[in-house]
């Protein structure tokens, strides 16, 4: 398969067990999600997270859906989160008509700034919803510290940091429930897929039930609540088990990435690269994220087309969500000002860094960067 750009912005890596591993699935006739490998990869998605129970679903969005649901929150409940994310991680909470409070990011690593959540808190606030940006987990000491204080539950959403530890504790493992995602450009992917992870048996139990539209047990079509069809097939299985035997080896090469792309950029004074570490995590690199200083002689926009002239496939960061034109049509978020996430959105961009990238691909990118910011120098 041709691709348009010379560099695209992500393409996985299939070199190890997948090809073996679909072809059993075919062999053996199991394709839809009552197949059995479906079972082991969610037993070893939990071992690998350090988690009692891992639920397996059609993505991450639905993840967050299920997760959400199993927290059983009511209307008019306030639930806190950064603006600076995937539209997914509000979904749930307006579905449900809670409360939406958004809080600002911190502007180095680009997650929820948790000096600005206790002020937002109410007495009617009851969840947080978390998610690690970009290849940096939140700061979850605090996080975890100010949830204990007021009695909030924790929704993780660790879709980009598969593989990542915060205080030697695997991501994923923090929130009364986590998530992850397995689109094509995250740590694994399975094309398309989602996993929900608690220690927390009842929540397993409701997710379980959500994702299969609440079938009963004694009598399979009773139903007693509304679910979803959310369902992870075997065909999906296949390729995350041969994906997470990979994993060690996906994150060492996302980390060589970083650093390559760091050594080299670093030194362009008019853009931000990503911090190798923080007090108590090393970058992932989920995918590689440049931000224009505001001294850049070169604003977002332009720069994106002129690497795309050359070859060089790149994405804008996230639209913060207190501006989405969908939520403030809803009457959200009008006099809601968050300053870091508007300027992530409007002069952030990342790179190719998806796990098929070559060096050879990454030195191009490089240079090219390097010629449309040197005559600035
Ligand atoms: C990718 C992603 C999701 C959504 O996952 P899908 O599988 O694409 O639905 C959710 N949250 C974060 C932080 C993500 O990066």
């Amino acid at each position: 398969m041709k691709n348009y750009y010379k560099v695209p912005v992500n393409q996985p890596s299939f070199l190890g067990n997948e090809k073996k591993y679909l072809m059993r699935c075919l062999n053996e006739g199991f394709v839809s999600s009552a197949g059995p490998m479906v079972k082991k990869f969610e037993s070893e998605f939990a071992k690998k997270v350090n988690r009692k129970f891992a639920i397996s679903v059609s993505n991450g969005t639905a993840a967050l859906q299920l997760a959400y649901e199993s927290l059983n929150l009511k209307k008019n409940d306030e639930v806190i989160l950064p603006s600076f994310t995937i539209i997914s991680c509000i979904l749930p909470v307006i579905r449900s008509g809670a409360k939406p409070i958004l809080v600002d990011s911190e502007s180095r690593t680009w997650n929820i700034d948790v000096d600005k959540i206790e002020r937002k808190i109410t007495s009617k606030t009851k969840l947080l919803i978390v998610p690690h940006i970009y290849g940096l987990p939140a700061e979850m000491n605090s996080i975890l510290k100010i949830a204990k204080k007021y009695k909030l539950k924790v929704l993780e959403d660790a879709a980009e940091v598969l593989g990542l530890t915060y205080k030697k504790k695997m991501c994923g493992s923090f929130g009364d429930v986590s998530t992850f995602s397995f689109y094509a450009n995250k740590h694994i992917t399975t094309g398309e897929g989602g996993m929900i992870v608690t220690n927390d048996k009842k929540i397993a139990e409701k997710c379980k039930s959500l994702r299969n539209i609440c079938f009963n047990n004694e009598r399979r079509f009773l139903h007693y609540d509304l679910g979803w069809n959310y369902r992870f097939t075997n065909l999906q299985s296949a390729l995350g088990l041969a994906q997470l035997e990979q994993l060690n080896k996906f994150v060492i090469k996302k980390r060589k990435i970083g650093e390559i792309y760091n050594k080299n950029l670093s030194k362009i004074k008019f853009f931000d690269t990503q911090l190798k570490k923080i007090k108590y995590a090393k970058n992932i690199y989920w995918v590689y994220g440049l931000l224009l200083k505001k001294n850049s002689p070169i604003n977002l926009k332009s720069l994106m087309e002129k690497l795309k002239k050359s070859g060089v496939e790149t994405r804008n960061f996230f639209w913060p969500l207190h501006q989405q034109p969908i939520l403030r049509k809803m009457g959200l978020f009008k006099n809601t000002k968050l300053p870091v996430s508007e300027y992530l959105a409007r002069n952030g961009l990342y790179l190719p860094s998806g796990l098929s990238l070559t060096l050879n691909q990454q030195k191009f990118v490089i240079k090219q960067i390097k010629k449309i910011f040197s005559k600035y120098l």
